[in-house]
């Protein structure tokens, strides 16, 4: 039996005990974690993930939200990180393309800009190549009008022209849960809300790992032949309690993104440009919001609360003013905000936007594999090389054998889809179909997007429930029932922020009805008043820590 429902969570537990010792046992629930689930349980293998907080409660919630191959590696001559996740775009659009979107980005050119329409046009060029974009989709270079024409903000007497080039935009917290779900369907099991504070080690190997369950407190063991660190910016804080933090060691860096109602900054088109000090910043409109970041500081502060400082929000107002000078942002128009870390490794004498986004994989004398580094957009080519590693273990140490990797061709849960004609088309369809529910065209969009065929299931719900009279909240709280029935939502922030994302991109709405969220997690679970106020308050700060500087 699959459990993918929050009330199972106990028959979870059990079947976690009963089917340890496992063939390999995953650490972190963001994207990495997800992906390398994914792939070991694809191949056959018994799979156990455990992540210590909510899914994609990491850096996986908090990127820019791009599946690109990063255009600006290309100044550090990163040609294979680059050609890998370039062409990693494509595949992973056709495994989820209600989730990850053909999204054309303007590079504008300006007069004393940092690169020139031939550097800017050449490099462009190259990384299309590298990245094998198909023809029609390669880069055009336009004309300082047809630059105004399509982005009518940048009317700065300093515009040359710009370069109109392919990536792909997604939700990250939504990618990673839907990983999950395909594992479990897969056969793995993953449970979140389940802390490891040690290893369990028989003749100085890693057997197995000693967990909590953070939500009951409950300690529980649990052993796998293989233990792979997928843990983000936690990897050192593992490998030091495994005695293997030695050689390289992480880079962590601060990124930070900011979210302004779309009327304060009406962006009609994605945008990725430079700024005075050199860097380079994107903005993206996105629905009723625009989002823009990111920044890129060193980061020694604690891992498991990161925030944007008020040193962060004024940089980037700055940065996008210096650009936009008549929108004239300031603090009062910033609705919400994301901060992450990058777990980066680290490279003696470099800064932190001059470390190398690759990823790597440390193994320890105890066998304990690590697995840090990396991009979002190369999850996968990520898990297939670090489940080749527990493979090549297990054959030699076990004489077990596995199928070769399938992830290419295994769809994620949700992609009922055989190209993007066909999500538009039922995103027509459910646009269509939403408004005998009193519900604005807008969440057509933002279900398909969100939840891809599944949205069939929530509409269901939302037909079963003609006794909430406001359209909006009726549609809030059928999310809910679905996501407590089938993406192990444990509290209201799962829900808020990495279920619906409305935390960032809807704050308005989480506001005017965060209230009746709470009230429907207490009858669902019977909590007790000092249940109920606890979530209350975290609620409250998380509002204060995203949206107030
Ligand atoms: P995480 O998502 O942090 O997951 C690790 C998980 O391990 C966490 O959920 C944590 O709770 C869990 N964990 C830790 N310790 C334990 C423990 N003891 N027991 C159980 N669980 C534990 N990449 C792109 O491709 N495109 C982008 O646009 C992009 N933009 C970015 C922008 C910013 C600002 C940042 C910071 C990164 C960006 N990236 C981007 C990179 C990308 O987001 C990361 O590479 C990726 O999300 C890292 O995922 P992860 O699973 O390794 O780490």
């Amino acid at each position: 039996m699959q459990y993918y429902s929050v009330f199972e969570r106990q028959l979870l537990k059990d079947k976690i005990q009963q089917n340890s010792p496992y063939h390999l046992i995953v650490i972190g629930g963001g994207v990495t974690g997800a992906g390398i689930a994914l792939d070991a349980a694809s191949r056959g293998m018994k799979v156990c993930l455990v992540e210590k907080q909510d899914f994609a409660s990491g850096t996986s919630s908090k990127s820019t939200k791009l599946i690109h191959g990063g255009l600006r590696y290309l100044k550090q001559f990163e040609f294979k990180l680059v050609a890998e996740t370039g062409r990693e775009r494509a595949v992973i659009h056709h495994l989820a393309p209600h989730l990850v979107h053909p999204e054309k980005m303007l590079l504008p050119i300006f007069k004393n800009g940092s690169m020139g329409k031939f550097t800017a046009s050449l490099g462009i060029r190259v990384y299309d190549l590298l990245a094998g974009v198909e023809w029609k989709d390669q880069m055009t270079y336009l004309d300082e009008n047809e630059v105004r024409a399509i982005e009518p903000l940048l009317a700065s007497d300093k515009l040359l022209g710009g370069c109109l080039y392919a990536e792909y935009r997604t939700d990250d917290a939504r990618l990673t849960i839907e990983l999950v779900k395909t594992a479990i369907a897969q056969g793995a099991d993953c449970i979140n809300y389940v802390e490891v504070n040690d290893f369990i080690t028989r003749n100085d190997r890693v057997v197995g790992v000693k967990s909590v369950d953070v939500l009951s407190g409950e300690h529980f063991h649990i052993e796998g032949k293989v233990v792979v660190n997928a843990a983000g910016p936690w990897v050192d804080g593992l490998r030091e309690k495994d005695g293997s933090k030695k050689g390289k060691t992480l880079h962590l860096t601060k990124g930070v993104h900011l979210v302004t109602p779309h009327q304060r900054f009406p962006l009609k088109q994605s945008i990725y440009f430079d700024v005075p000090d050199g860097r380079m910043i994107f903005a993206i409109p996105r629905g009723q919001v625009t989002y823009f970041g990111t920044t890129d500081t060193d980061y020694h502060g604690t891992l498991d609360k990161v925030v944007a400082s008020a040193d962060d929000v004024d940089y980037l107002i700055n940065a996008v003013n210096s650009t936009f000078p008549d929108l004239d942002l300031s603090r009062r128009d910033i609705q919400s905000s994301w901060a992450g870390l990058r777990p980066l490794i680290h490279e003696q004498g470099k800064s932190a936007s001059e470390i190398s986004r690759k990823d790597e994989i440390f193994v320890s004398a105890s066998g304990l594999l690590s697995i840090a580094g990396g991009k979002l957009t190369g999850y996968r080519l990520m898990a297939r090389k670090a489940v080749n590693r527990v493979e090549q273990f297990l054959r030699a140490d076990e004489g077990l054998s596995f199928k070769a990797c399938q992830t290419k061709n295994i769809l994620l849960c949700g992609n009922n889809f055989h190209s993007e004609k066909d999500v538009l088309d039922y995103q027509e369809n459910i646009t269509d179909r939403i408004k005998e529910f009193g519900l604005e065209a807008r969440y057509g969009q933002y279900l398909v997007q969100n939840y891809g065929y599944q949205t069939q299931k929530i509409l269901e719900l939302v037909a079963g429930q003609s006794g909430e009279p406001d359209p909006a909240l009726r549609l809030l709280r059928c999310e809910l029932q679905y996501c407590l029935q089938h993406e192990m939502v444990c509290t209201p922030l799962d829900f808020l922020t990495r279920r619906t994302g409305r935390m960032y991109f809807d704050m308005a709405l989480v506001k005017q009805y965060y209230s009746f969220i709470l009230k429907d997690f207490q009858n669902a679970f019977a909590w007790t008043e000092t249940q109920y106020e606890t979530q209350h308050k975290e609620v409250l700060q998380s509002i204060e820590d995203l949206s107030m500087f």
